[in-house]
């Protein structure tokens, strides 16, 4: 009176196709006409190995973004006038005569060729030494 459940290869081949696909077994048991006990025992009989259900399956791999380091340059917008110096060194043959308000950014210097042995171009030659004599007022 058992149930004659045939196993044929055929179904055997399905069970195993449907139980990779990630079917429940009751789902199969449809496909297969078959009660779902039957698969349960089949499936445990031949072994099939344990599928992995999509819940399970949690990435834990969530890389951790390396917060960059970030270097901040203080940029003076109010160069010194030692530094703003420094900074035509690379020039000793120009005119070093300071063009505006050194506490601005439009400060520069002249820029001009120097008159030999002096540190100022021919025409602040001429004002650096008016003014200094006019300065002075001895
Ligand atoms: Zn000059």
């Amino acid at each position: 009176m058992a149930e004659a459940l045939q196993w044929t290869e055929d179904r055997l081949k399905k069970l195993k196709t449907l139980w990779e696909k990630g079917l429940s077994i009751s789902q199969i048991g449809e496909e297969l006409g078959v009660s779902r006990n039957a698969i349960a025992g089949k499936v445990h009989r031949l072994g099939l190995p344990k599928r992995q259900s999509p819940i399970s399956g949690k990435s834990q791999s969530k890389p951790a973004a390396a917060p960059k380091p970030k270097v901040e340059v203080a940029e003076p917008e109010n160069l010194p006038l030692k530094l703003a110096l420094r900074n035509i060194n690379w020039s000793r043959s120009r005119c070093s005569w300071p063009i505006g308000d050194p506490k601005t950014t439009a400060f520069k210097f002249c820029g001009d060729e120097v008159v030999v042995g002096k540190p100022y171009c021919n025409d602040h030659c001429f004002e650096a030494y008016t003014t200094s004599r006019d300065q002075g007022g001895s």
